[in-house]
């Protein structure tokens, strides 16, 4: 068996105990005779798994009673209409656009009301976070949205922005248990799970229980109706059963690890290795403004595409991999989510040193 350090933006790496612990327990999960894939989501083997699961994830993020959590399906793309069918009473919401994520979002939520952009950082291909601390909000907004880390452009706020007493929602796919947050300060925080904490499909969302009403725009579906599947404790119908059972793996990983204040200082660790390196050297280049770098998401350039192209292609058979930025911004990105191991980062570093010497 050989493992490459994959620094994919999403699917993206994952612990090797937890993938390691998965496999043990394919053929039979705990005396049950069967995978976990094959077990009825109503058994209580499996009732074991969800509720651990939630609690796991409730006592890492130190998520308070009044809030829900909810494991449904959709990815991190169905809360873009999720979220406007459920919460705007108004119909109208203010939206931050410090990305496509965003933007995507934004454009959906047109579909279902007054969706204004209050903020955005399109102006430089979305290479910072655009001052929010005295935005024009809308009176009757409904929330305030945010991407909190944009997975493409490798930009993260820093500091919430100030939404004037209205509710914050935030996309937290690319940073999820990245480093602690402060539950409190949101209304809704949600994140699909491929990028920090198990596999594609399942998506996270923790709401505070007065959001959660029956009072939703007309002709929402039942299944996009937060209310029904916070009244089933995510078993209204089948949910992504094995997708919930990795990510309690990965919350027991992560709680065993020392939880989100540790992952915070090893991700900044990583993270610096990474950067130091990119403002000091002749050949590549960081993307982003400085204070706005993510730790997660690393975006650089040579300046060059048929160099850039070549330095992929030769980390690819370094057994560095998935280093090729997003379709739309060209460029190289290196994801180094909560799984990446400093080793990894090191020796990537080491490789562009390599690269650059070679290349000068
Ligand atoms: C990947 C990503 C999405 C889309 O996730 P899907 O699960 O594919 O819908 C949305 N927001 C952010 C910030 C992402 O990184």
């Amino acid at each position: 068996m050989s493992r490459v350090y994959n620094f994919s933006a999403g699917p993206a790496v994952l612990p090797e105990e937890v993938l390691r612990e998965a496999a043990d327990e394919m053929m039979d999960y705990k005396g049950t005779g069967m995978s976990v894939m094959e077990m009825s989501h109503r058994s209580k083997a499996y009732d074991t798994i969800i509720k651990e699961a939630e609690a796991d994830l409730r006592d890492l993020m130190n998520i308070p009673d009044n809030y829900k959590v909810l494991f449904l399906q959709g990815g991190a793309s169905q809360q873009f209409a999720m979220i406007p069918m459920n919460l705007m009473k108004n119909k109208k919401a203010a939206y931050i656009v410090t990305g496509q994520w965003a933007k995507k979002a934004y454009q959906e939520a047109k579909l279902y009301g007054d969706a204004v952009e209050v903020a955005s950082s399109a102006d430089k291909t979305f290479s910072y976070i655009p001052d929010c601390s005295d935005l024009d909000i809308p009176e009757d907004a409904d929330y305030v949205y945010i991407c909190e880390n944009n997975t493409i452009y490798g930009t993260k706020f820093k500091e919430l922005p100030n939404t004037k007493g209205h509710t914050l929602v935030s996309d937290v796919s690319s940073c999820f248990l990245s480093e602690p947050v402060d539950v409190t300060k949101y209304g809704v925080i949600y994140g699909g799970v491929q990028k920090n904490v198990g596999p594609a499909g399942v998506v996270v969302v923790i709401i505070r229980e007065d959001l959660i009403t029956e009072d939703v725009l007309e002709g929402t579906p039942t299944m996009l109706r937060y209310k029904i599947h916070a009244d089933a404790e995510s078993l209204y119908n089948t949910p992504p059963a094995y997708g919930i059972y990795i990510c309690g793996k990965v919350f027991k990983w992560l709680k065993k690890m020392g939880g989100l204040s540790v992952m915070k200082e090893r991700n900044e660790e990583k993270a610096k290795i990474l950067y130091d390196f990119l403002d000091e050297s002749k050949l590549f280049k960081g993307t982003v403004v400085a204070k706005d770098r993510s730790l997660m998401n690393v975006p650089f350039v040579t300046g060059n595409d048929e160099l850039d192209a070549k330095f992929v292609k030769e980390a690819a058979d370094a057994g560095f991999v998935n280093l090729k930025g997003h379709r739309s911004v060209g460029g190289m990105r290196a994801s180094i989510y909560n799984a990446m191991p400093k080793e990894g980062v090191e020796k990537l570093v080491a490789f562009m040193k390599k690269f650059e010497e070679e290349n000068a």
